[in-house]
């Protein structure tokens, strides 16, 4: 019977997100098609049911991420819930709705923010569609929510993907400021049918993501836990459900989708995808939050 052999899942509770990086490969346009779930998600209680399955899998932490997963106002709900199972817990947010009312909310119940940012300058931001309506957020924005979720006591993670768009920055002053406890950096990773890099010139090249590697390899020297997931690392090494509650996978280059996991449990469906185990551990992805 399989059970959880990594120790981290990533549910992607939410298609939704105001944000149009054009490099993202969680759009779920496919999902939202072939299951006609909501932009944003499935109910409170089937949501509640997936997390209980994926912790009697074993899973000993869950990053809820999306699309935006702070659109979901029974976000505090789930967090609080998971925690209650004993589970580490962690959200990936493109920051908008970040607020110091939002972190009283799950003081306590929440061990992890991550905000994704790929660039320390806002014209680019808003180039790379990291932005709301073409506008993006200012640094000051950004310093803001660092500073709060640092007064929460709450670790900060900061992700930027790398594209052919930013691959020659230097982001180290502005990753200094924020001062996460870990940057994440991901080459971005071609998926089909949830984005196309070629058709937008936003292939980056191993030497390109090598060179932004290069330029930023002073930061863990400063106290930055800074890892940097090139494509190979990132196939197969996370374990993922998606807004439709169902394990998804990525190594054909396109997502895989297991049955509902709130309808057939969680172990038939985990042991519909592959997540290896011993790629997420070289990835770095076992770390104390
Ligand atoms: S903020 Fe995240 S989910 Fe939203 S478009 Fe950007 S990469 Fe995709």
């Amino acid at each position: 019977m399989p059970t959880a052999n990594v120790t981290t899942v990533n549910f992607h509770l939410v298609k939704h997100c105001p944000m149009a990086c054009n490099f993202c490969y969680a759009r779920f346009e496919d999902v939202i098609r072939d299951t006609k779930v909501s932009k944003l998600g499935l109910p409170t209680e089937k949501a509640r049911t997936v997390v209980t399955e994926l912790a009697a899998l074993g899973f000993k932490k869950i990053n809820f991420a999306g699309g935006e997963p702070l659109l979901r106002k029974d976000l505090p709900e789930l967090i609080r819930y998971a925690k209650s199972l004993g589970l580490v817990t962690s959200i990936i947010t493109n920051g908008q709705l970040i607020t110091a009312d939002w972190i009283k909310s799950v003081y306590g119940h929440l061990d992890q923010i991550g905000i994704s940012v790929d660039s320390a300058l806002p014209e680019r931001r808003a180039q790379m569609g990291r932005a709301i309506n073409g506008k993006p957020l200012t640094n000051e924005d950004y310093l803001d929510r660092a500073t709060l979720i640092r007064l929460a006591h709450i670790s900060l993670k900061i992700n930027s993907v790398v594209t052919a768009q930013n691959f020659d920055e230097d982001m180290n002053g502005f990753i200094r400021q924020l001062a996460p406890q870990r940057w994440k950096v991901f080459q971005a990773l071609q998926i089909d049918g949830q984005n196309n890099l070629d058709a937008a010139f936003l292939r980056c090249p191993d030497q390109a993501f090598d060179l932004f590697k290069r330029t930023h390899a002073g930061l863990s020297a400063q106290g930055i836990r800074a890892v940097f997931e090139g494509n190979d690392d990132m196939t197969a090494s996370y374990a993922m459900v998606d807004p439709f509650g169902r394990f998804y996978d990525n190594i054909e280059g396109a997502y895989r989708y297991s049955q509902p996991i709130w309808k057939v449990g969680g172990t038939t469906a985990l042991s519909q995808v592959v997540v290896d185990a011993g790629k997420f551990i070289a990835r770095g992805g076992e770390y104390k939050v």
